[in-house]
Formats: C-alpha cells, sequence, structure tokens
C-alpha cells in the first residue's frame, strides 16, 4: 500500500490516485498504525527498484559496494533483525530522482508500515532471475520481437544454472523472427525484470516511481568498473 508509506507534502500528490490517497489517509486514521505481520501481504507489496550490472555475468565485490553506497550517504547503518538491510542514507533523495512533487519518504522502521530501505544481499554464483508480477515478455535487441515461450526459456535456464559447472550447459535462445541467438539473460527485459549476481534492491519503490540519477549511476560505474542498469519488480 503505497498510500502508507508515502504522505503528501503541501500541494503535492501521490503517484496513486486521488481516491487511493484518500483511501490511504483513511485507513491509517481509522486502524492507526498496522502490525508488521499484517502489512503488506505479497500481493500488495508496492515494488522494488533493483540497481544491477548491466552484464548479468558481472559481479563487483560486495563489501566494496556496501563502503561506497554508505560513503556516497545512500544508506546509513544496518537495520537490526533484517538481513542485509539499511536505512537510507542523508543523500538517498538526492542520487534518485522521484517522479511527482513533495514525495514524503517513510524511512523509519518503527511505524510498523512499508518503508523505504535499502537491501544488498550477497553476491550468487550464478545470475538470479529477479521477476515479478509485472514481468512481461522479453524483447529481442536486435529486432525487438517478443519472445513468447519466455517461462519455458527461463525454466530451463534455472535448471541449467543449478547444475554443477561441468554439467551446466546454458542454451542460446533463438529469436523467433530474426534468428539471432543469445542467453536468456541477454534478451531485452525493458525495466520489468532481469538477471543478476549482485545487486542493490530499494524497498519499497512502486515501478517508475524513482529513478537512479545520472550521477548515481555514474557513480555506480566509477567505483565498480562496470555499466549500471535498473528496472523494478512487484512480488
Ligand atoms: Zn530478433
Amino acid at each position: 500500500m503505497q498510500q502508507t508509506r508515502i504522505r503528501n507534502g503541501k500541494g503535492g500528490h501521490t503517484p496513486g490516485s486521488v481516491a487511493d490517497a484518500k483511501r490511504g489517509s483513511d485507513a491509517m486514521t481509522l486502524k492507526g498504525p498496522m502490525p508488521v505481520a499484517d502489512v503488506a501481504p505479497s500481493s500488495n507489496h508496492v515494488g522494488r527498484l533493483i540497481l544491477a550490472p548491466r552484464d548479468a555475468e558481472v559481479c563487483p565485490d560486495r563489501d566494496r559496494l556496501v563502503r561506497i553506497l554508505s560513503e556516497a550517504g545512500f544508506i546509513a547503518e544496518r537495520i537490526p533483525d533484517r538481513d542485509w538491510a539499511y536505512l537510507v542514507g542523508p543523500e538517498f533523495s538526492a542520487l534518485l530522482a522521484f517522479v511527482g512533487c513533495a514525495v514524503a519518504i517513510e524511512s523509519d522502521p518503527q511505524t510498523g508500515g512499508p518503508f523505504c530501505h535499502v537491501v544488498v544481499p550477497p553476491a550468487s554464483v550464478n545470475p538470479r532471475w529477479c521477476h515479478g508480477r509485472n514481468t512481461r515478455a522479453p524483447r529481442c535487441p536486435g529486432c525487438r520481437a517478443r519472445l513468447s515461450d519466455w517461462p519455458l526459456r527461463v525454466e530451463q535456464f534455472e535448471e541449467s544454472a543449478s547444475m554443477p559447472g561441468a554439467d551446466r550447459q546454458e542454451t542460446a535462445v533463438d529469436c523467433p523472427t530474426c534468428g539471432e541467438a543469445r542467453p536468456i539473460r541477454s534478451w531485452d527485459w525493458k525495466r520489468q525484470g532481469g538477471f543478476a549476481r549482485l545487486l542493490i534492491q530499494v524497498e519499497e519503490i512502486f515501478p517508475g516511481e524513482a529513478v537512479p540519477t545520472e550521477g548515481f549511476l555514474r557513480l555506480l560505474e566509477r567505483a565498480t568498473g562496470c555499466a549500471w542498469r535498473y528496472f523494478y519488480v512487484q512480488d
């Protein structure tokens, strides 16, 4: 429920409709803060912004990345009892551009509702598929054709990735239109999903609501030596 997290500044508007905002404020007034366990069942997950190296195989050092995010003021201290989670830092709202005016970020875990925070999970050996209910068929980077049997292709990729190294054969997927072959992770998932070994998750961000600034992407690139991309996932 984004309306419990994003509060209007004076004269501002939320990304949701006026009705949404009204419902939200009614809910907050009537019920007060909800216990954590009752908040955001998966279908209500607002979404997360994910930043990841553009090449899904590339895996910068996690500790170094966390240090850089901290020095840049993107993250602050660790959140107790939450794995790999950090409070947002003083420069958080300067490194992300928020769409819409006067959006106030709820960053206090004490309120009990969904709040904005950053998670940097440990890197994985193979690229993980980051996807959600907003994920759609990827397009061929060459001819823009959609891949209709993508669920099957992803399943094959994950099966192959779970094999020990020697048995693994990552099958390239042929484009049904232009015939070019490329691994499923290299298809164009737009901003609706993707693959990554190391990633930065920003909770809870509605798809498109916040965009990393050019400066932030450049900072990540300089610090890690690789280009970064971003997308959104809703559980
Ligand atoms: Zn194609």
